[in-house]
This record gives structure tokens, sequence and C-alpha cells, in this order.
């Protein structure tokens, strides 16, 4: 049969506990909750952190946005797609984060292959990238033709001995990269943002972060890992935090010219919807200023902490993402189960999503929570886990 590895597949993937299936939330998304096959349930697994999505003043701008400029850029942006929506956006973020420059990628997905294809013209690069990077960074990497290390999870130490030993095989000159997440996807802990900079500055390599988890939620206005130091090129997409969807990347003027004439994804892709553009703006907005959306977060997530029974393994951080290890597939699934009998909406994230063994309950606290939804969580996890 032509392609019968399709079939072959599905089926190995259904008997190890990883297969994977589309549900459909037919709720207005409205704040934390979510209706699945009509029932309902409290939305633990969503990234809408600041419980922005479906603000009334972000649709408003939405809509204006869809008036002054249209909802579509109707071509790439070297042709005529670059709106005026998309250059106050720019401007908007360089001055949010102080950065020399800003570009827009339709999702962070394409921003990491595009920087890394960018950066990885030939072997003379060196990318050193953090065990657990997002898969989006990991295909750029490898896809590009540099040379790809990974150093263990946070382990500056590690990072350093690699950068080291290169150093002493290459020919005088190479082009270094580190780069990592700001807060890790599925862990929730963050970056040694101060000493991967430090480090960075020292050896001569730029330090690229990916901020999609810390952007809004980390930082006095919600700038992220720049709110710490000055990250040579950070990307951050606008679908989790910030309620809407696209991406962003914020570098050097030269770096900026340098993608514009050379990056594929940028040139060959239509630009970001204008309507949606001038909506990101408003959201912005607002996460500057709503300094109670990230003190939430931080409340809500202490007493989580606190209320959790002591078997429960937790890794503790201070982002809006908590996860708790399970290990085995089946156990994480079941888990699962039986806390959507309690209304409770909370993804089992497998292999190969985690390492194996390492199945868990991705928790995600948002400001559209309240105290009475999180000991509800608290109390089935701890029925459940026991
Ligand atoms: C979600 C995510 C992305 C991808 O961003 P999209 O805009 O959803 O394509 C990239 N990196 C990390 C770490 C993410 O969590």
């Amino acid at each position: 049969m032509n392609f019968d590895f399709i079939r072959r597949d599905i089926n190995a993937q259904k008997a190890k506990s990883q297969y994977r299936q589309l549900v459909c939330n037919s709720a207005a998304s409205k704040g934390k909750e979510i209706v699945i096959n009509g029932k309902n349930y409290v939305n633990f697994s969503s990234n809408d952190y600041l419980g922005l999505n479906n603000h009334l003043e972000i649709n408003k701008a939405l809509q204006e946005g869809a008036d002054k400029f249209g909802v579509c850029a109707s071509s790439s942006s070297l042709v005529t797609g670059y709106h005026y929506a998309h250059q106050a956006l720019e401007d908007d973020i360089c001055q949010w984060l102080n950065k020399p420059k800003c570009l827009l990628f339709s999702s962070g997905f394409s921003a990491n292959l595009a920087l890394f294809q960018a950066l990885g013209k030939s072997e003379q690069s060196h990318f050193y990238l953090d065990k657990l990077s997002h898969a989006s960074m990991i295909d750029g990497a490898y896809h590009s033709k540099a040379i790809v290390k990974r150093f263990q999870h946070n382990n500056i130490e590690h990072l350093t001995e690699l950068l080291n030993r290169s150093g002493k095989y290459s020919t005088g000159f190479s082009n270094k990269l580190v780069a990592s997440e700001g807060v890790f996807s599925m862990d929730g802990c963050q970056a040694k943002v101060v000493e991967l900079a430090q480090l960075a500055k020292s050896e001569q390599a730029w330090l690229y972060l990916d901020d999609a988890h810390s952007i809004g939620v980390i930082g006095k206005e919600g700038q992220g890992s720049n709110y710490f130091a000055d990250i040579d090129i950070t990307m951050a997409t606008m679908g989790k935090a910030i309620g809407t969807s696209g991406a962003f990347l914020t570098c050097s003027e030269e770096l900026y010219e340098y993608l514009v004439n050379f990056s594929r994804h940028y040139i060959y892709s239509t630009a970001i919807s204008p309507a949606i553009a001038w909506a990101t703006k408003k959201s912005i907005e607002l996460i500057k200023k709503e300094h109670w959306r990230r003190e939430k977060i931080c409340e809500l997530s202490v007493l989580f902490t606190k209320l959790l029974a002591e078997n429960v393994e937790l890794v503790t951080t201070e982002s809006s993402i908590h996860a708790i290890i399970i290990g085995d597939e089946k156990k994480a699934l079941n888990v699962s189960e039986q806390l959507k009998k309690q209304g409770i909406w909370l993804t089992a994230i497998r292999p190969p999503t985690v390492a194996n063994n390492s199945s868990r309950l991705r928790v995600t606290i948002c400001a559209s929570h309240n105290d009475k939804d999180i000991r509800c969580l608290a109390e089935c996890i701890n029925k459940a886990i026991t």
C-alpha cells in the first residue's frame, strides 16, 4: 500500500498511550470556561495567562483595525502587506522592551525557524541550545547548517564547558548563539537570564530567548526576560498571554535588516492580519498598566502550592505554569480523566512533548481564576493522586 507507515505509526501511537485527538471547545472562550461535548469545565490548560482573550477593549480594537486597515494584509510585508498597524505595533513593542527593532511573524513557530535558519547560514555558526528548548527551536536549529550543541537544562557550568571546548577547535572566528526559553513551557521554571546574558557577553556570543511564556507575565510591566537583562534577540508569541495571535522578534538594526533581506519565512509569507496587529497594540497597553493580572497569578499560585498534599510532586516556579509530575502515561491520562469528572479540564502532557517517564499535568494558573477554582483544583488533584 502507498504510504503504509501512516496506519502503522498511528497504531503504534495508540499502543503507547500517546495517541492524540482534537477536542472542540464550543464555549464563547470567555475567561476560564471551556465547553466540551456540551459539558462545562474550568480550564487549567489554557495559555491565556492574563485572562485577556475576549477582552472587550481588545475586541473593539480588532473591529476598529478591520474597519481601518482590513482583516487581511493581502500580500507579504515586502510587497504591499506592511501596514501602518504593523509599524505602530512594532514601535510599541520596541518601546516596551527597550529594543532598537522589532519584526512581526505569523507564528512563534515560524519566527523560530526564521531566526535559526538565518543565523545558521553555514557550519561556521554554532548554536548552544538548552536541552528543554521548544520543538520549533530544535527544528529551526537542526534544519540549519549550523553546528548544534545542547546543554543540560539550566546548567550554566555545562554551557560554559561547551563554549570553551568549541572555542579550542574553531579556527579563530565563529558565530555563537546561546538559546533558551525565558520560562520553560513544560515545567514553568525560569532560565537563569542574568547569568546567561553575562556568559554570552564574555564569550562574545549572542543570547536568544524564546519568551513565549514570559511575555506579559514576568517583569514589572510584563516585559518578560528583558526586565532582568538586555537580551540580544527575543522572540515572543502573541497567542499566549497577549491574547491575540502571531509573534514578534526584537533585535539589532543590522539583524533586522538581514532578516528582511534573507529570511525566507519572512519574505515568502503573508504579513499578519493588520486588524490583529491593531488589537495587539491595545492588548499590550493593558498588559503594561494592569499589574493586578500578574499579582493575581502570583497570589493564586502561592495558594495552590500551599493546598497540595505532600505526596504530589509539584515543580515550584514563579510563572503561571505549574507542572505536577506523574511519570507513567496511562496514570497521567487516568488522573486527567478523574479531574474531568469533577469539572476540571487539565490535559495530560505525554512524550514526545516531555521526556519518557515524565508525563505530567501542566496546570496553568490565569488571572481569570479565583480562590474557589484553585481550592477545588487542589482538592481534586490530592484525591486523584493518592
Ligand atoms: C507556543 C510556543 C511557540 C510557538 O508559538 P506560536 O505562536 O504558537 O506558533 C514557540 N516557542 C515556545 C516556547 C512556545 O511555547
